[in-house]
C-alpha cells in the first residue's frame, strides 16, 4: 500500500509528523543508532524528577498521537528511529539529539550508508535560530555532516575524548562537565550508568536538562540514581562465581562493541541471530582481549564462525536460549563473565529481542 500511495505520488507521512500538527509542546527528539532509549528515559527521569510535566513517545511507551489527544503535556521526550524520521517532513523538535551514526539496518537503504546518514539527519530539518542540536563530536561521520551542512540550531557538541570547543565532556580529573552557566561538574564515578557509551548519554542527557533549566543539583541526583533499562547491560545473576549479563537489545556491531569494551572480566560471549550486513572486523582486538570462547545463538552461525575461528579458543553453536547459557556456563570459569550481546536481529529464533533476553534471564534463573 504504501509503495502503491507513493507511485501516485502521495506524500507518505509517519505518526509523529501527523501527531506534531496538534500539538504546540516542546519536543526533544532524540536519534542515533545506539543509546536512543538509554538516552530518552534519562533525559525523562531527570525532568520528572525535578517535577517538569514531561512525556515519553515515539519509540518508545504510548503512540504521540494518543498521548496529544489525552494529555497536556509540556514537553515530550521523542525516540525516533530512522523509520519514523523517514516519514517527517514539517515535524520541528526543539532540541535535537543526535548520539551517533554507525552502520545499521543498511538493508532498508539500499546498503548505502550515505543514505542512513541523511534519514539520521532528518532529525535537524526545520530547526531554527532558537532551538538547539546536541551531537557527538567523536563520531566522525556526524562531524562530516556537520561539516557540509547549514544549520540553523544552535550546536553544542559533546566529547569523550577531546574538551576544546565542547559544552559538554570529561575534564582531566574524570569529572564530567556540562560547560552551560552554572556549569554542571560531576565526578564520572556517581553516573549509575556504567560504560563508555553511557557517558555519552549522560552527556546528552545533561546538556538537554541545562537546555531546560534544570538545576544542577537535580541533574547530578538524577544522573547517579537512574536505573538501567531492561536487555542493556543488565546483570541477572552470578552463578558459582559465573557473572551473566543480558545485552539482548545490541543488535548491531557498534552496540555490542560497547559492551565488550566495558568486559572487565575474561568472557563467554554469546552472539549471533539474523545478520543485518555485520562486519565483525572491529570487533576482533576486544574479542582478543576478552573473550575466551563464543557461544552461537542463531539459525545461520557462518560469518561468526569464519570471522571468530582463529581468534578464540571454543565456538559452539547453539539453537536455544536455554542450549546458550548451558554452554556459557560450561565454558566459563569462576570469575568470569558469560555476556548475551548478539550484534544480530532476534527474528531467527525469537519473537523479539525482549523475548531473547527473557529467555536468557529465564535459563540464567534456572541453573
Ligand atoms: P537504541 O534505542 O538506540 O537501540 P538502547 O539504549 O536501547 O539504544 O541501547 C542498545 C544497545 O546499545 C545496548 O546494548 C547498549 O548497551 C548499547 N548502547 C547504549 N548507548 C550507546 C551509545 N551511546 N553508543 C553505543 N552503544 C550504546
Amino acid at each position: 500500500m504504501v509503495i502503491k500511495a507513493k507511485e501516485k505520488g502521495l506524500t507518505v507521512i509517519s505518526e509523529i509528523e501527523f501527531a506534531g500538527y496538534y500539538t504546540d509542546a516542546k519536543m526533544i527528539c532524540i536519534t542515533g543508532s545506539n543509546g536512543k532509549t538509554t538516552t530518552t528515559m534519562l533525559i525523562h527521569h531527570i525532568l520528572k524528577k525535578s517535577g517538569v510535566n514531561a512525556s515519553l513517545a515515539g519509540n518508545i511507551g504510548q503512540s504521540l498521537a494518543r498521548q496529544v489527544v489525552e494529555n497536556k503535556t509540556d514537553v515530550y521526550v521523542l525516540e525516533l528511529s530512522s523509520f519514523q524520521l523517514d516519514g517527517m517532513f514539517d515535524f520541528k523538535a526543539d532540541i535535537a539529539i543526535l548520539l551517533n551514526i554507525t552502520p545499521d539496518h543498511l538493508d532498508r537503504y539500499d546498503y548505502k550508508m550515505q543514505n542512513y546518514t541523511d534519514s539520521k539527519f532528518r532529525v535537524i530539518q526545520n530547526l531554527t535560530e532558537s532551538d538547539y542540536f546536541i551531537y557527538n563530536a567523536d563520531d566522525p561521520i556526524i562531524m562530516e555532516e556537520v561539516g557540509k551542512k547549514n544549520i540553523k540550531g544552535k550546536k553544542l557538541p559533546f566529547s569523550i575524548q577531546q574538551t576544546e570547543n565542547m559544552v559538554a565532556y570529561i575534564n582531566n580529573n574524570n569529572q564530567l562537565t556540562i560547560n552551560l552557566k552554572p556549569e554542571l561538574i560531576m565526578s564520572i564515578h556517581d553516573l549509575s550508568l556504567k560504560g563508555k557509551h553511557n557517558v555519552q548519554n549522560s552527556l546528552a542527557s545533561g546538556i538537554a536538562s541545562k537546555i531546560l533549566e534544570i538545576r544542577n543539583e537535580s541533574v547530578r541526583e538524577s544522573l547517579s540514581d537512574f536505573k538501567n533499562v531492561e536487555h542493556r547491560l543488565e546483570f541477572v545473576a552470578k552463578v558459582n562465581g559465573i557473572e551473566f549479563i543480558n545485552d539482548s537489545k545490541a543488535t548491531n556491531v557498534n552496540s555490542t562493541w560497547y559492551a565488550l569494551e566495558s568486559m572487565e572480566n575474561k568472557t563467554v560471549w554469546i552472539v549471533g541471530g539474523v545478520d543485518k550486513g555485520n562486519d565483525y572486523e572491529s570487533l576482533i582486538p576486544l574479542v582478543k582481549d576478552s573473550v575466551t570462547s563464543i557461544v552461537c545463538l542463531g539459525s545461520d552461525n557462518a560469518k561468526i564462525i569464519e570471522a571468530f575461528a582463529d581468534v578464540v579458543d571454543e565456538i559452539v553453536e547453539t539453537g536455544s536460549a536455554y542450549k546458550a547459557v548451558m554452554e556459557g556456563y560450561r565454558l566459563a570459569k569462576k570469575d568470569q563473565t558469560v555476556l548475551l550481546s548478539p550484534a544480530c536481529a532476534s527474528f531467527d529464533l525469537f519473537e523479539s529481542y525482549e523475548d531473547r533476553g527473557k529467555q536468557f534471564k529465564n535459563a540464567v534463573r534456572n541453573l
